[in-house]
């Protein structure tokens, strides 16, 4: 469906086409969520191209990779395969490519390793084990944080030890060679020819600062440089994106100031106003019509960011249909709240005749997952989970691709860590940290001590290793032969004996793991047979595979109607139909660890913004009483975001005023309670109440309830039962209060008192 170019424009409004038609300078929008920014992107980059302009020659950077698929795919819509060629991608991806074609500037080669967190907490562990520092005090995971800080403020190791950065806290000051670890970690992760996440942006500052001449050839090649996501760039991302346009001074960002939810990992709300001091002739266009949501959706919005002071002014509205009122639903404990959830999307889905993919559950923590999962597993409701342990973090996993890094680059020290004793050689920790000892400190790859051990060692492990050597170079010899990705992965997968291994045990999940690494070998042939791939090496496959981030899920192709379950971060620029907002409870969400200043509790609140604007035409929001964590049961209070939403948009209020409940149990719901509950919980439909702090009043056992009792509301007031319900175990009581009228409420949820 190729789109002309008065098609598209005129799905636009004027403000949008304006932003589209804008000619060359530095543009920037600053709009609501839903107002069309990702849209302008999009359209503008196909004009561009229906132009003339050469795909080749514009940059696009987005924040997953999955949103950049999706543009991509909408331009090649409008402008046919060309689209392919725009650089487009993640800044990681971009930089990374960028990196593997100017690596030997900065001495690594073009097969360099990514290291992935978890890789460069095992490495940080080894050289602080191999230094003999507590491990209590310096834990890799905060050594890693630290260093990532540096580093995202481009701050060297070789700074870092010059003017250490002073932190407040106590553990901070206990752990005084963090300089040390960090110069050590840099050097170690040369020598390995890896680069870490961090590195990727460090290295193309660093590449970009001492190589004018590298610059220079960006500079002119990238002709229309666009950011998504603006507001979360951090301070070396931007100065990348600022010195790429500084000669064509093409440069579009479109962000939303109430949506930045990365300060935590270095964004800065700053670059918005910093670019209007860089690019002084910076045309401003404002978005300001939302057309995502419903009215209720996007005032509701409107009523929580408007309590953060730290904000830009500007306005959205819309002229969407007003909708549903957002529903609350409260329930007793988190597996209460799967439930209850679950069988909202169960009652939704068959009454509107939804898809599941139509909904989504977002969350604050991954964690949060499992009572959904359940729940939605009993209704046989489809979900996909994006993040958590993603596929790429199974262990099985990671085992082949270390076999697969390895081959590669021979100087991977973690991936060679990996692998060296898998499946078991007899080959101990204690000869494996030898091994990498005695390559860092003469200065050599790990794969020269491994080739060469017996200069190196002497004794019984130089067999093994011996052998391990010979079955590497034979892995090797297969792509010196120019064997596509696939030939030399399933080789290794067969010859490496990790394939056996994993056949030969027969427990669940011994087949299931083994399911995965046929699964990865299925992807690898996927990517060889794939007409868009051009480079069909394993090098070329391991780069595309170790940048996915968890929203890259491997798509399950014929079966993507799911409902969505994740984080609200990984939820930014996505939208929904219908959206849930769970475990709205403090310390949860506000999370227990942004309650210390006001910048922070912004943020968590500009997070509950972005959570809100994903929904389309229906919101819901949960809450649980009572929930596990770290194994123990919490009592919970409602989130204080849940009274800051303005009360006209909340169900609650038209219990308040009197609209009638709802009535009867639809024939779905209780088919859908049959299947999930050994005790019942309500229908979602009839539980959304507000909570009110309401500890001292304990209901009394209603069960004895009947009409012409007088009963006590905590909220309202007094009342006489006029009507019973009795449907199974579900009771709701009709009571005329003396102030409010009458209200149908049920039971198992009323703070009712007999009188
Ligand atoms: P976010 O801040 O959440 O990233 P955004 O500003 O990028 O949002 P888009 O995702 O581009 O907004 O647009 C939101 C929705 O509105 C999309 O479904 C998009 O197709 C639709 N939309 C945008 N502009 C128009 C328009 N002029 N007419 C009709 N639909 C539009
Ligand atoms: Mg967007």
């Amino acid at each position: 469906n190729i789109l002309n170019q008065n098609e598209y424009l005129s799905t636009l409004n004027e403000p949008q086409r304006e932003a589209v038609l804008h000619g060359n300078g530095p543009l920037m929008i600053i709009a609501g969520a839903g107002s069309g920014k990702t849209r302008v992107l999009t359209y503008r980059i196909a004009h561009l191209i229906e132009n003339g302009v050469d795909p080749f020659r514009i940059l696009s950077l987005t924040f997953t990779n999955k949103a950049s698929g999706e543009m991509r795919h909408r331009i090649e819509g409008a402008v046919g395969t060309e689209a392919r060629n725009i650089w487009m991608g993640t800044f990681h991806s971009v930089f990374a490519k960028i990196l593997r074609i100017e690596a030997r500037y900065l001495g690594y080669t073009s097969d360099f390793s990514i290291y992935d967190t978890d890789d460069s907490k095992s490495l940080l562990r080894s050289i602080i084990k191999e230094y003999n520092l507590d491990d209590k005090v310096y834990k890799a995971n905060v050594v890693f944080n630290r260093i990532s800080g540096a580093k995202n403020r481009l701050v060297s190791a070789d700074d870092y030890l010059a003017n250490p950065i002073i932190q407040a806290d106590d553990e901070a000051a206990k752990m005084k060679e963090i300089g040390r670890l960090y110069k050590t970690y840099v050097m170690r992760c040369f020598q390995a020819n890896a680069m870490d996440f961090d590195d990727l942006l460090f290295n193309t500052n660093v590449l970009f600062r001492d190589f004018p001449d590298v610059l220079y050839k960006y500079q002119h090649k990238f002709q229309h440089v666009m950011v998504d996501e603006f507001q979360d760039t951090n301070v070396s991302q931007y100065l990348i994106t600022r010195k790429l346009s500084a000669v064509h001074r093409n440069i579009v960002v479109v962000g939303d100031d109430a949506q930045s939810i990365y300060a935590f990992r270095g964004a800065n709300i700053e670059n918005i106003l910093n670019f209007e001091k860089d690019f002084p002739d910076v045309r401003v266009i404002k978005l300001e019509q939302n057309y995502r949501s419903t009215s209720t959706i996007v005032n509701a919005a409107n009523s929580v960011i408007a309590r953060n002071k730290a904000q830009l002014e500007k306005r959205t509205f819309t002229d969407n249909e007003e909708g549903s009122l957002i529903d609350v639903i409260k329930a007793g404990s988190d597996n209460e709240e799967g439930r209850l959830v679950a069988t909202a999307i169960f009652e939704e889905k068959m009454s509107k005749a939804l898809r599941n993919e139509n909904f989504a559950i977002l969350y604050r923590t991954n964690a949060q997952s499992r009572s959904f999962e359940e729940a939605l597993r009993k209704l046989g409701i489809k979900y996909r989970i994006i993040g958590g342990q993603s596929f790429y973090q199974r262990k099985e996993i990671k085992d082949l691709l270390a076999y697969l890094r390895f081959t590669v680059n021979q100087r991977d020290e973690e991936a060679f860590k990996r692998i060296i004793n898998l499946p078991k050689r007899g080959i101990g920790d204690g000869t494996v940290a030898k091994i990498a000892v005695a390559a860092s400190e003469n200065g050599i790859a790990i794969w020269e001590v491994v080739a060469n051990i017996g200069k190196y060692a002497s004794g019984r492990t130089i067999t093994p290793i011996e052998q391990f050597a010979t079955l590497i170079k034979s892995f090797k010899i297969l792509v010196e032969e120019g064997k596509d990705a696939y030939e030399v992965s399933a080789h290794i997968a067969k010859t490496s004996g990790i394939l056996r291994e994993l056949y030969e045990d027969k427990t669940v999940e011994g087949l299931s793991r083994y399911e995965n690494v046929q699964e990865l070998l299925n992807g690898i042939k996927e990517f060889v047979d794939n007409e868009e791939t051009e480079d069909k090496t394993l090098s070329a496959f391991l780069q595309s595979v170790s940048l996915l981030t968890n929203a890259d899920e491997p798509d399950d192709n014929n079966d993507n109607d799911r409902v969505t379950m994740m984080t609200i971060h990984s939820a930014k620029g996505l939208e929904f139909r219908n959206v849930f907002i769970v475990g709205l409870e403090e310390d949860l969400f506000p999370s227990q660890m942004m309650l210390e200043s006001r910048q922070d509790l912004e943020e968590e609140r500009r997070l509950f913004y972005v959570a809100i604007t994903r929904a389309e035409k229906k919101l819901s929001f949960s809450y649980a009483e009572s929930r596990y964590q770290w194994g123990r049961l919490k009592m919970c209070e409602p989130s204080r975001f849940l009274l800051e939403v303005d009360p006209h948009f909340l169900n609650v209020s038209n219990m308040l005023h009197g609209a009638p409940t709802r009535e009867s149990v639809s024939p779905v719901t209780s088919f859908a309670r049959n299947l999930t509950q050994r005790k019942p919980a309500p229908t979602p439909s009839s539980t959304t109440v507000i909570h009110t702090p309401s500890e001292h009043f304990v209901p009394s056992d209603t069960f004895d309830l009947k009409e012409g009792d007088k009963v006590e509301h905590l909220k309202f007031g007094f009342g006489e039962v006029t009507k019973m319900d009795v449907n199974g175990t579900d009771r709701k009581a009709t009571v005329n209060f003396n102030l409010v009228g009458e209200k149908t409420l049920l039971l198992s949820f009323a703070k009712l008192r007999i009188l």
